[in-house]
């Protein structure tokens, strides 16, 4: 299978420029994050329905898509990060439990029957995950291009 869907590599970079203050936080961020996104990828590759009604959520995080808070799976790939890769590793502890956390979140995906929380913009989202927009990696927001300016036209 192969999928154009950047949301992945998006979610590890979130995770590595996130205001997270230590690499556990920055790990968490991302297989959380990565887990909604394989969740929701298994949506889009097997064209199942997968939105529900949005307004009865009680959580911003809500599982199904998010894994839930107790998730003895995600507790396992979390200690396995943190036993493998030492503090200044980060990059490759943040990609490793992303990796692991979206084929999880893949499998839960295959599984569900509909789920309502696709973010607070879903048709960008979704324009995102199709891979036909154009993404750019960037730490900080990119200097706006500024508009050439227009010359008045003096009026005769
Ligand atoms: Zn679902």
């Amino acid at each position: 299978m192969l999928t154009q869907n950047p949301s992945l590599v998006m979610t590890i970079w979130g995770a590595a420029t996130s205001d997270a203050e230590t690499l556990k936080s920055a790990v968490l961020h991302a297989a959380v994050h990565a887990w909604y996104e394989g969740h929701i990828e298994a949506h889009t590759v097997n064209g199942q329905p997968a939105i529900g009604d949005a307004s009865k959520l009680t959580s911003s995080l809500p599982s199904p898509p998010f894994p839930p808070p107790d998730s003895e799976e995600l507790g396992e790939i979390l200690a396995e990060v943190e036993d493998r890769y030492d503090d200044d590793v980060v990059m490759g502890a943040i990609a490793h439990a992303a990796g692991m956390a979206w084929a999880a979140g893949f499998r839960t995906g295959e599984k569900c029957r509909g789920c309502s929380w696709r973010g607070t913009d879903p048709e960008l989202a979704a324009e995102m995950r199709s891979g036909r927009m154009t993404l750019m990696l960037v730490e900080d927001e990119p200097e706006q291009p500024k508009k050439p300016r227009r010359r008045q036209r003096s009026k005769r």
